[in-house]
């Protein structure tokens, strides 16, 4: 920030030092300020969003660069862009680098959307319709410190498109759920009670509260999805495996498209 130009007139000084004007959020400064007097708050396993968003606006607009990378640092831990990432936060020693709320989805969002980071973007998005009724896409969702988070108006619109399009996909050969209507394997134990079984288990899929959206394009917790397999015998299991696997993969793979990103490789954050 000395870099920037500063009127050439004797200003106001405070003890001998010269005032540096800003026009900036007074809690910006006031946590980039706590994090330049005390370096190990940003050694903290967990820190609040509202320092990981002060650090991002004020590092990109003064370049600050070791603590703007460091902020999206965190932000791209807890917003992967990667399935092998995305995999690793059901491991046990796997924590947040960001302290939860509700409403921390329309936040990330925004962030990496005014501030281009993209590559969280298709997680941010994707969670976004996941976790939160589509009454608050519309309407906001109350902050626990009584503010209200809002989707910006293109992206309410890319939501609700991209919420359509995947529940209508994930069902389909070749995605997620789509081993729940494929034709019965040869090599099944019992061929009468397997099929059942999947068709109660699409139903439940299908039968979503109205206000959600149902996604499971990228179902996050494999645990959970390989033990929807194991309710079919261990004769489909493995067939049934592998179409799992693979249409979650694919899901993964497309994520970006459903709101209208371009793919993975070229989501790179500009830092
Ligand atoms: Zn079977």
């Amino acid at each position: 920030m000395y870099t920037l130009p500063q009127p050439n007139v004797a200003g106001v000084a405070v003890e001998g030092c010269p005032v540096v004007e800003v026009h900036d959020d007074s809690g910006d400064w006031k946590h980039l300020l706590e994090v330049l007097y005390d370096g190990t708050i940003l050694t903290e396993e967990t820190i609040q969003f509202s320092l990981v968003a002060a650090l991002i606006r004020l590092g990109r607009k003064y370049d600050f660069i070791k603590l703007l990378k460091a902020a999206v640092k965190r932000l791209t831990h807890d917003y992967p862009s990667t399935l092998a990432l995305i995999d690793a936060r059901q491991r046990a020693d796997f924590s947040l680098n960001i302290a939860p709320y509700p409403g921390i989805h329309f936040d990330a969002l925004s962030m990496a959307r005014e501030h281009s980071i993209p590559s969280v973007l298709p997680i941010a998005y994707y969670w976004m319709i996941r976790a939160y009724p589509q009454t608050s896409w519309f309407d906001g969702l109350e902050r626990p410190d009584g503010t209200s988070a809002h989707l910006a108006p293109g992206d309410l619109r890319v939501c609700l498109k991209a919420a359509n399009k995947i529940f209508r996909t994930q069902f389909k050969d070749g995605y997620s759920l789509g081993w729940m209507t494929a034709p019965n394997p040869s090599s099944c134990l019992f061929p009468t009670q397997c099929p059942a079984r999947r068709a109660e288990m699409l139903q439940k899929c299908i039968a979503v509260d109205p206000l959600l959206s149902g996604a499971q394009l990228v179902v996050e917790s494999l645990s959970a999805a390989e033990s929807w397999v194991k309710r079919c015998c261990t004769g489909c299991q493995p067939h049934l495996m592998q179409l799992m696997h693979a249409g979650r993969a694919r899901g993964w793979e497309e994520l970006p498209a459903f709101f209208d990103l371009p793919p993975w490789a070229d989501l790179k954050n500009d830092l």
